[in-house]
């Protein structure tokens, strides 16, 4: 199968400024282009030719291939999961009950996730993911790395690789992040629940 671009559900320059355009164009245009493009290359003539990115992330050992389909998996969750004018704030139903009974408030859990982002060291992911027996989980993950790998079903992701935040806000990590809760789209990251 070939690997494609997501298409964004928003003008590039609508998520300014917690994203700028300049950071679309290069981070969805180049960067997300780049893992598509060489995750096409590396799965040629393997045996994951046919694979989804789903599937390579799941059983595919460490290397080229993981990572590329592993970046290629998350940043299409990640660019998917953002709307320029949110309905609400904050999520709803089941998953909004999930955090209340893992972090006692939403924003408990906006804290600690941001903090999960902040703190990673290097360049990774900080996701929010729904473990078989039922409890959300926080976790940081380097590199590529997708929870899709533990059997864990991933439900939202802030990418702390620099590329994410650099050219707007250059060292400013936690200012970006805290940027991001006022651009989710909650009704994307609840249906991931349902998958
Ligand atoms: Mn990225």
């Amino acid at each position: 199968m070939i690997h494609e671009m997501p298409k964004l559900p928003y003008a590039q320059d609508a998520l300014d400024p917690v994203i700028s355009q300049k950071t679309i164009e290069f981070h969805y245009g180049k960067h997300l282009q780049t893992y598509v493009d060489n995750l096409n290359k590396f799965v040629k003539g393997s045996e994951y030719e046919n694979s989804s990115a789903e599937e390579i992330v799941n059983k595919a050992p460490d290397g080229d291939i993981f990572n590329n389909a592993g970046q290629v998996l998350n940043h299409t969750m990640y660019f998917l999961q953002f709307t320029p004018k949110p309905d609400r704030k904050e999520p709803q139903g089941d998953l909004l009950n999930l955090i209340n009974e893992g972090w006692v408030s939403f924003d408990n859990f906006k804290t600690e996730f941001t903090h999960a982002g902040i703190t990673l060291f290097g360049s990774g992911w900080a996701w929010l993911s729904l473990k078989p027996d039922g409890q959300l989980v926080i976790t940081k993950e380097h590199n590529g790395c997708n929870p899709l790998r533990y059997g864990w079903k991933p439900l939202l992701c802030f990418d702390v690789w620099e590329h994410a935040y650099y050219l707007d806000f250059q060292n400013r990590r936690a200012d970006h992040l805290k940027g991001l809760w006022d651009i989710i789209d909650w009704n994307v990251v609840e249906n991931r629940m349902l998958l």
